[in-house]
């Protein structure tokens, strides 16, 4: 266990991990399979090497889904509550994490929004009322 490791886990609490530093890039995604994979306007995905996580707790709880027509798109995600989880590309080459999935801040500030052409209309649009909980 490293000292600055940046921590994560799912919504339940099964599936715990941490992950060594530096991290390549943080992109937002705003391709279809994200949106599906995530329910949301768009991904946020950071980039490090396969061999920089180690699972602490959970490992056994995690469901894979790898898209058949994608060479490199698939999902892994808590069994027992679905939320995404870092994941491992099919070909063994990089190790792509939701940064929604973890505790820490990540020493990165995001890089890039890619699949801009194919976005949601109604996602990230600016100017929306600002609330710090919900509405009052
Ligand atoms: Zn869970
Ligand atoms: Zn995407």
């Amino acid at each position: 266990m490293s000292e600055s490791a940046i921590h994560g886990g799912c919504l339940c609490g099964t599936v715990t991990f941490e992950i060594d530093p530096p991290f390549q890039r943080m992109v937002h995604c705003h391709c279809s399979r994200c949106r599906k994979g995530t329910g949301t306007g768009h991904a946020t995905n950071l980039f490090a090497a396969p061999g920089q996580i180690r699972w602490r707790s959970g490992e056994d709880a995690i469901s894979r889904y790898e898209l058949p027509s994608a060479k490199r798109f698939g999902k892994w995600f808590c069994a027992r509550c679905g939320s995404p989880l870092p994941r491992v590309t099919r070909d063994g080459q990089a190790l792509v994490i939701p940064a929604g999935s973890l505790d820490d801040i990540p020493p990165m500030a995001p890089t890039d929004r890619i699949f801009w052409a194919s976005r949601a209309p109604w996602s990230c649009a600016d100017g929306l009322p600002t609330h710090g909980e919900y509405p009052g």
